[in-house]
């Protein structure tokens, strides 16, 4: 562990709570209070990160060691760390919730890895913290393992994100109701170290502005350009707007990979927003099986469907609106962050459409012809159950030629998608139909094109993933991780190292959901905070 060199400029450069005991409070006029992890009983490593070991130029061998279980659950300062909760609030579901607050995560301190980068290293669920509410500071091993293994699985498909070091069971029982009905369970609590450059969130800076502390919310807006923005120069009230045209631009970005893998985040509060474009807090998250704008796999939200797949883009940019007018008290202005704001919407329109084409092996996104063709294909995929991630695969091994489209009935040419449908019975001769005419103006439009068919496939291969954390694969690790056997989060972590390439001896991971995960809970519904 001699390899971590600390530098906890957080706590160094910001205002702290003066209280240090332990009790639920209102925190006011300070970004944090320090806190140390819980004690716990018997940690024992269930899996780690190779690659988040060695951005923290960890070994193998230090990772083995029973010094990284103690120090990575919480039980083991190492004499450089200064452990802090850090104080946000946020909007929930709409509305302005307080004060909120790293209620079970606690900072242990920053490192600077040997290629100069910074990343906090964070444990979530190492015992309760002033911010923690009614709540008791711990987290189960389920949703250990969904943040564990998502957080990774998002990094290899090239979406940003926190990542995840390990995952350790703490030897304790925590008692959850995971339905909020009345029927609470004793479950295995667990701990896993988060890693990223930041986990600043938009309600950090809304909990100031909310509460008229001006000068704490410059103080953080301050350290937040120093130390996350460097290159956008000093901070001064000048830079101010260009920093959130910045976070305007990370998030439409975040979003339009959202999009384009399927992922429901399940619960985009403000206080999940990540500053830096970051998917950050796994929670009751899913992966779109059958592809339905309207889905969202988080029970609490099953009415409004607030933060369903589809209204993601929209979610965001209402979240943008809110940290605009947190920070508009140090601007004074509204036209830069109204011109921000509109940025997003044209940023999001446009990379959103060249995915889409990318998706699709097109060159590019061609104005006029594209848009008819991709809203026809977004009706065409709702006309039936059909799980968006294997279409996609398999539509790269369309190859038919546009000449010869007049001979080729609609069967044969949906042959290659035949494993994306649910429900076979579903498609009528009406439904084929519009199906196959959907093709046949694709093959037209790829005809245009005229890219080598390998070339289009492999172009294809490379933004349509073949494996993703798919619900109920993640629950069936967790299921077998309940009995004691962690063999399948090790598999899943090393499946997910590769998603875009063919696993030929794995392809079971590829399939779609099997019938019996449809109503299973934990697969296809999930509830908030676990
Ligand atoms: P989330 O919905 O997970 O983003 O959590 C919302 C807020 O509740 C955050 O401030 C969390 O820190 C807090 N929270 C969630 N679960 C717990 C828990 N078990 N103990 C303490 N605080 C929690
Ligand atoms: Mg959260």
């Amino acid at each position: 562990m001699g390899a971590l060199r600390f530098d906890n400029r957080f706590t160094r450069e910001l205002p702290a709570d003066p209280e240090t005991t332990n009790q639920p409070r209102q925190v006011f006029g300070a970004c944090y209070s320090r806190v140390k992890p819980t004690h716990v009983a018997a940690p024992q490593l269930v899996a780690y990160s190779k690659e988040v070991a060695n951005l923290l130029d960890l070994s193998d061998e230090t990772c083995a060691s029973s010094h990284f279980t103690k120090v990575f659950v919480g039980n083991r300062l190492l004499k450089a760390m200064d452990p802090f909760a850090m104080c946000y609030g946020g909007h929930q579901f709409g509305h302005w919730a307080g004060q909120l607050g790293d209620g079970r995560a606690i900072n242990l301190g920053e490192i600077i890895n040997q290629r100069s980068e910074r990343l906090v290293l964070q444990l979530k669920g190492a015992g309760p913290t002033p911010y923690r509410r009614s709540a008791d500071g711990l987290a189960v091993l389920r949703s250990s393992i969904r943040e564990f293994l998502c957080s990774e699985a998002m990094v290899h498909l090239g979406v940003p994100t926190t990542r995840a070091l390990s995952l350790i069971l703490t030897g304790e029982r925590v008692e959850r109701d995971m339905f909020y009905d009345g029927h609470p369970k004793l479950e295995p609590g667990a701990v896993v170290c988060r890693v990223a450059p930041s986990f600043i969130r938009f309600g950090s800076f809304e909990i100031f502005s909310a509460r008229g502390e001006t000068a704490v919310l410059k103080e953080l807006v301050d350290y937040t350009l120093r130390t996350d923005f460097p290159h956008l120069g000093p901070p001064t009230p000048e830079k101010y707007p260009l920093w959130f045209e910045e976070v305007c631009r990370t998030t439409a970005d975040l979003m339009v990979h959202w999009m384009r893998v399927g992922f429901v985040h399940g619960v985009m509060n403000t206080d999940n927003m990540s500053i830096l474009g970051l998917t950050i807090d796994y929670g009751p998250y899913g992966w779109l099986e059958d592809y339905d704008p309207d889905w969202t796999p988080n029970t609490t939200d099953a009415m409004g469907r607030r933060y369903s797949f589809g209204n993601q883009p929209q979610i965001a940019l209402w979240n943008l609106v809110q940290l605009a007018n947190a920070i508009y008290p140090l601007i004074g202005r509204i036209e830069p962050l109204d011109q921000a704001l509109e940025s997003f919407q044209q940023r999001y329109q446009k990379r959103w459409q060249n995915m889409m084409a990318q998706k699709l092996g097109l060159k590019s996104f061609e104005h006029g012809t594209d848009e008819i063709l991709i809203n026809e294909l977004l009706s065409v995929l709702s006309l039936v159950e059909t799980d968006m991630t294997i279409f996609f695969r398999r539509l790269a091994m369309l190859d038919a030629d546009a000449d010869k489209l007049n001979e080729i009935s609609d069967d044969a040419l949906m042959a290659p998608l035949e494993s994306a449908y649910y429900l076979p019975e579903q498609l009528t001769p009406e439904k084929k139909t519009r199906i196959g005419n959907w093709l046949r103006s694709y093959i037209h439009r790829l005809s245009r094109d005229a890219t080598p068919v390998k070339t289009r496939r492999d172009n294809m291969n490379a933004v349509n993933p073949k494996y993703v954390l798919r619900n109920y694969l993640a629950q069936v690790a967790i299921d077998k991780a309940e009995e004691g056997d962690f063999s399948m989060i090790d598999q899943l972590l090393d499946l997910l190292r590769y998603p875009y390439d063919e696993q030929p001896d794995r392809e079971n991971f590829a399939q779609k959901r099997p019938e019996w995960a449809r109503h299973r809970p934990g697969s296809s519904m999930l509830s908030c905070s676990s």
